[in-house]
């Protein structure tokens, strides 16, 4: 048996080697990747407060007003926009698309400073409405105004932003996208009851398919409509299309003879048709289309939220072209 070492004494010494002077390294583990080179969308999310004011100075005050009703009242008036910015591209060695200190930085520098606490109408030339390509700071027009900021410094896939909690504006970036083109949405709500029932089939053979939902006497939900139309936005009004006609048109066409009946009964359409939550959003699409294409825009989505936990989506364009749903998705989620 070899002895011991003392009790604290220093380990004996191994023979000392030299590393090769030259020649290959052997089995030396490649560094880590992080993720390098493989293609990731992200979002980053900023806010800033701006007032405007819909007055074109060739209508009179009369006329400005049945245009753009109380958003022409002087001196104007203000919101709490809430831009997210939807960015793609492959993680470099750190893991990382973009560095996150970087996009902060260029949005806050590009968009929020220029924006915040200012008279959007006096900053930036494209609201100049003095210039005869001046248009609107409208919702849509705006977030074409800031893509046109961004997109030299950050890889844009689109952006959205929201002038207020039910009214906000998509729009998509790249070469391939038209430079006019936005997407606006608006969001409303009804309540309704329905029973989820096939006449055709028992009771049994309901509640098999459908269960709780198909008790006889109906349940009742507090629907979130979103409704999404796109189009080119106008020259000078800066337009999608007539913002109060379409409020108008979802109101009279689907709100008001939806809110609080009992679909099944009350719905013409579903004494026929289940009213699932897909039906429903499919019949309000059917009821949009044509009045929304007659506004000069076109129905895009229409998505409605049965329960904080289940919502049907329809996108009312067929065939859906390049719209890239994973991008939208993403600005959704911000
Ligand atoms: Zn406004
Ligand atoms: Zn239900």
């Amino acid at each position: 048996m070899a002895p011991s070492p003392a009790r604290g004494a220093p380990p004996a010494p191994g023979p000392v080697t030299a590393p090769p002077a030259s020649g290959p390294v052997a089995c030396q583990a490649p560094p880590p990747a992080h993720g390098r080179g493989r293609p990731c969308l992200i979002t980053r999310r900023a806010c800033f407060c701006a007032s405007h004011l819909y007055r074109l100075p060739e209508l009179d005050d009369a006329t400005n007003h049945e245009r753009f009703g109380p958003c022409s009242l002087a001196p104007g008036h203000g919101h709490n926009y809430e831009l997210i910015v939807a960015m793609a591209g492959p993680l470099d060695a750190d893991g990382m698309v973009l560095n996150l200190s970087d996009v902060k930085h260029a949005i806050r520098r590009e968009v929020s400073e220029p924006l915040g606490f200012r008279f959007l109408n006096q900053v930036w030339p494209e609201f100049d409405l003095a210039r005869p390509e001046g248009r609107l700071p409208t919702t849509e027009a705006l977030a074409l105004a800031i893509r046109a900021r961004l997109a030299p410094h950050l890889p844009l896939v689109g952006l959205r932003l929201y002038e207020q909690p039910d009214l906000w504006a998509d729009v998509l970036a790249g070469p391939s996208i038209d430079p006019m083109e936005a997407f606006l949405s608006i969001r409303t709500h009804f309540a309704a009851a329905h029973r989820l029932a096939r006449e055709e089939l028992s009771q049994a053979e309901n509640e098999a398919i459908y269960g709780k939902c198909a008790r006889p006497h109906g349940h009742g939900h507090n629907y979130l409509l979103d409704v999404t139309v796109r189009g080119a936005i106008d020259a000078r009004t800066g337009m999608v299309c007539d913002l109060a006609e379409l409020q108008q048109l979802v109101s009279d066409l689907v709100v008001e003879p939806f809110d609080h009946t009992f679909l099944n009964k009350d719905v013409a359409h579903f004494a026929s048709c289940v009213p699932t939550a897909e039906n429903i959003a499919l019949h309000i699409v059917d009821l949009l289309s044509a009045p929304i294409a007659a506004t000069g825009a076109r129905l895009h989505k229409v998505r409605l939220q049965e329960s904080p936990n289940n919502a049907a989506e329809v996108f009312a364009e067929t065939p859906q072209l390049d719209m890239r749903p994973a991008a939208l998705e993403a600005l959704a989620a911000g």
